[in-house]
């Protein structure tokens, strides 16, 4: 699906296309809802690193990549696709409101299948979020007007925002963790290294890198994924995991999550089994809103 086909509403949006989203999909398709499946990676990244697996229930030593693309053909046999395309936030309201890089769609229920970050969150981060630390430079770009920024990209969707913000602001430094930069505004400054920490009391005042310090007063980090406490505010979790009771309900009423966000084990047959349970949860959850309407 293209971004220009999605639509503006949906029932259900399931954020993330790994083993748990794509199960989560299945049973959504099967069960005839209008869903809509979102993810930066179809499959899921981690999958295709596994060099063999040898749990897969029906899959004895098959290689991730391999049954990745056995799990992408089913759900492509069954006309499901994936829009390739990262969910900044998650508003929860009466309905969820979804912000994406260049739009907001609303849903009634969302799964979150969002697996788990292996990237390290940078000290400063959490305490200063809000507070010139974003991850959305579409949404929170026009705050930095004038002003010097940082972008921690560990992805090349960062090349994008960094574009953006070379329009808007003063001067804007590119801090990539990938090798193969693609093309940069001229304005903007590389710099390849470590990041020890982002400095400011109450708020963002500079980037502390291995060798230099830089005076900014917003620092963008952009990751594949988003930690889920981010992603959707007053979202509890236990042990840095989405809480879930055994339907895979969260605290937040049409809201679900499933996979590797809600615990260990981190294992494919229980993403499987979490992603095709939350959606059969969350149909559940629809078919009553319905009723009440
Ligand atoms: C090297 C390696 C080997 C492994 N071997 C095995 C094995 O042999 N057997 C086994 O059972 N398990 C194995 N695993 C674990 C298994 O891969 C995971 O348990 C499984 O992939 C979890 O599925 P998931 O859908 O929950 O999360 P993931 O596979 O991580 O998928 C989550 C997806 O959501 C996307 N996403 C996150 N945030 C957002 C957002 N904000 N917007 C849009 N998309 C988003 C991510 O980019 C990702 O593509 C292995 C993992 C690794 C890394």
């Amino acid at each position: 699906m293209t971004t220009e086909n999605i639509k503006d509403r949906y029932e259900l949006a399931i954020i993330g296309c790994g083993p748990a989203g794509m199960a989560a999909a299945l049973n959504a398709k099967i069960r005839n809802k209008d869903f809509i499946l979102l993810g930066t990676e179809y499959g899921g990244s981690k999958l295709a690193k596994a060099p063999q697996v040898e749990n897969y229930l029906g899959f004895p030593k098959i290689s991730g990549l391999e049954l990745r693309r056995h799990f992408q053909e089913h759900l492509q046999s069954m006309d499901i696709q994936a829009v390739k395309q990262k969910v900044n936030a998650v508003y929860p309201g009466s309905r969820f409101t979804l912000a994406l890089p260049e739009q907001v769609i609303e849903a009634d229920a969302v799964i979150l299948a969002t697996g788990v970050s292996a990237q390290k969150v940078f000290p400063g981060e959490a305490e200063l979020l809000g507070r010139g630390v974003g991850y959305c430079a579409t949404c929170d770009g026009p705050l930095y007007r004038n002003k010097s920024v940082a972008i921690l990209a560990y992805a090349a969707e960062g090349e994008h925002d960094a574009n953006y913000l070379a329009e808007l602001c003063t001067k804007v430094y590119y801090i990539p963790f990938y090798k193969e930069v693609g093309v940069l505004d001229p304005r903007l400054e590389i710099r390849r290294a470590a990041v020890k920490s982002i400095m400011g009391q109450n708020k963002v005042e500079g980037l502390e890198l291995a060798g230099e310090t830089l005076t900014v007063d917003g620092v963008f980090v952009v990751r594949e994924s988003l930690p889920a406490e981010q992603l959707v505010s007053g979202l509890a979790l236990e042990q840095q995991a989405i809480k879930t009771g055994p339907d895979f309900s969260t605290n937040i009423r049409g809201l679900f999550a499933a996979g590797d966000c809600t615990g260990s084990p981190y294992q494919l047959l229980k993403a499987v089994g979490e992603g095709a349970t939350a959606a059969l949860t969350a149909i559940r959850y629809l078919d009553e809103l319905k009723q009440q309407k």
